[in-house]
């Protein structure tokens, strides 16, 4: 890959936590490897992908950990926290049951994570506007209230997916340099 030979500087672990069907896989890989497919494949065990990037003229590892099958209340493990400096808090922006559930995933995150850990609320699937069942103010409400980023996204349109990792690495950056 791009990152062969290439001296890394840091190493930032990122994990992506949500209803099931959110869309968690599809934006790892639209971000990791600029792919989508609309037949996504529920995968076996814990699973994370890499994506090196240049910040602040320092090579940073993103290594982001998706759960898989593991979404429901408090099943996934303490391991896959461990480490996290920075967390994407997913729903899917047509099911408001999945917005509903942010919180109780928040409380998990905090019940596990570091405490200065960077956190990304993201509202996906926002090519299916039509669809919306979660207005952005109430999104926005709630993440000025928990003190997390939020931005609202597509996988399968490419919109903001790179820009939400992005504004949680470059964070994540700017807290420990
Ligand atoms: P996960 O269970 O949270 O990992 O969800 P997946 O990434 O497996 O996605 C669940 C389903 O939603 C799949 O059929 C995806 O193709 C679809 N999906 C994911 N992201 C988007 C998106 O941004 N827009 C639309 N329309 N569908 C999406
Ligand atoms: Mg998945």
């Amino acid at each position: 890959g791009a990152d062969f030979n290439q001296k890394i500087d840091y190493v930032f672990k990122v994990v992506l936590i949500g209803d099931s069907a959110v869309g968690k896989s599809q934006l790892l890989a639209r971000f990791a490897r600029n792919e989508f497919s609309l037949e996504s494949k529920a995968t076996i065990g814990v699973e994370f992908q890499t994506k090196t990037l240049l910040i602040d003229h320092k090579t940073v590892k993103a290594q982001i950990w998706d759960t898989a099958g593991q979404e429901r209340y408090r099943a996934v493990t303490s391991a896959y926290y461990r480490g996290a400096v920075g967390a994407m808090l997913v729903y899917d922006m047509t099911k408001r049951q999945s917005f509903d559930h942010m919180a109780r995933w928040l409380e998990e995150l905090r019940g596990h994570a570091d405490k200065n850990i960077v956190i990304m609320l993201i509202g996906n699937k926002c090519d299916l506007g039509t669809l919306r069942a979660v207005p952005t103010e109430d999104a926005q409400e709630f993440a000025e209230r928990e003190n997390l980023y939020f931005m609202e996204t597509s996988a399968l349109g490419a919109t903001n997916v790179e820009s939400a990792f992005l504004t949680v690495l470059s964070e994540i950056y700017r807290l420990i340099s």
